[in-house]
Formats: structure tokens, C-alpha cells, sequence
């Protein structure tokens, strides 16, 4: 059976996370990566990316498309970057973000340094063999994990990639730079 994968259009490099999911899916028939704005582009969803960008302007956006309880109760797994695991978190340290608490940690933003607008970094991530190839962009770490939250990278600013349950998420760009690592592990973790 096909593979649907979603991911959150309102801001952000969401045609980078659409193009990644489907390299990640090609040649699997049935399987497809689409934009989603509105509640009812969520039906039949197994997994949705939340992309990075501007978290500020993507929660205030998904306030305005009335997709605060839906996102909450998304059955799918959860693939979040950067702004994304901002969003995702259930605590942030800035109250302009209202976060979606899918995955129980605490959330800095910008947690590199206002002056460190990008770094790249090879991460030794649980579960892959060889180094990641990081891109960090005005990134964000989790400074505390709850209970059931595996932390799967971090750095000496702090954690940078995690998995809870069906969702993860990462403080850097995995859909930048074709290593689809990643993606597949999420996907494979999802079963599908
Ligand atoms: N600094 C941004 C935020 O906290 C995230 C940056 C990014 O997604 N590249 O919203």
C-alpha cells in the first residue's frame, strides 16, 4: 500500500521537505508527498514533516488555519526540523510560540547564538553507521527530554535530535543536502 506523507505549508522550506519525501518514496506506487494548510488535507495522512522556518510565524499561522487541535491529534508520525521541534515541543522558552506538545521536551530557540546565523556539523546520530552531514540554521536544542523521549544526537549546546514514540524531530535540516538517512529511518519506524 502507498505511503502518504503530508507536510506543513504555511512557512518555511516546505518544497524542500516535499521534494525529499518523494526522492525518499520514488518507485514505491501509491506513495505520494503533498502540502498541507487546511484540517481536511490531514485525512489519510501516515506522517507529516514540520518544516523549518520562522516558528513565531508558523504557529501564529496555524492558529489562524484553525489547525491547532488537529495537529494535536494527528494519529501519524511526526517529522519535525528545526522551527519544526520547536513547534513540536510541549515547552519553549518563548511565549510567542504556542506549541503543539507532541513530543515532551523543553525547547530553546536560537540556541547557537543570535550572531551564528549557520554551522555545519558531522553528527554521530544513534542508529546510523556513518557521521550526518548537519546543517544547522539559527537552530533550536531541547535542553530537557520527559520520560519515553530517546535522544539520539547532541552537541555541547545540547540535544539536537530525538525520537518519542512515532515522531522525530531534529534541531538541524535533514531535506537539505540528499542524505535521506533520516527520512527512511522515520519511515521505517513507522512500519511503512
Ligand atoms: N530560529 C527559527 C525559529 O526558532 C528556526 C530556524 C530554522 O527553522 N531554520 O523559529
Amino acid at each position: 500500500m502507498g505511503v502518504k506523507v503530508g507536510v506543513l505549508a504555511l512557512q518555511g522550506d516546505v518544497s524542500e521537505h516535499i521534494a525529499a519525501f518523494r526522492d525518499c518514496l520514488a518507485g514505491r506506487s501509491g506513495s505520494t508527498a503533498v502540502p498541507v494548510r487546511h484540517p481536511r488535507d490531514l485525512a489519510h495522512l501516515d506522517a507529516l514533516a514540520i518544516p523549518g522556518g520562522e516558528s513565531t510565524a508558523i504557529s501564529r499561522l496555524i492558529g489562524k488555519n484553525g489547525l491547532y487541535e488537529p495537529l494535536r491529534g494527528f494519529e501519524g508520525g511526526v517529522f519535525a526540523t528545526c522551527a519544526g521541534m520547536v513547534l513540536a515541543a510541549d515547552r519553549v522558552d518563548d511565549p510567542r510560540v504556542r506549541t503543539l506538545g507532541l513530543i515532551p521536551m523543553h525547547v530553546a530557540r536560537n540556541a547557537f547564538g543570535r550572531q551564528v546565523d549557520s554551522r555545519e556539523a558531522s553528527l554521530d546520530v544513534a542508529g546510523l553507521a556513518e557521521p550526518f552531514r548537519a546543517v544547522f540554521i539559527r537552530a533550536p536544542v531541547a535542553t530537557e527530554v520527559g520520560p519515553g523521549v530517546a535522544v539520539l544526537a547532541r552537541v555541547p549546546e545540547g540535544i539536537v535530535a530525538v525520537r518519542s514514540g512515532r515522531h522525530m524531530a531534529f534541531a538541524f535540516h535533514p531535506e537539505l543536502g540528499g542524505d535521506l538517512r533520516l527520512h527512511r529511518m522515520f519511515l521505517a519506524g513507522l512500519g511503512v
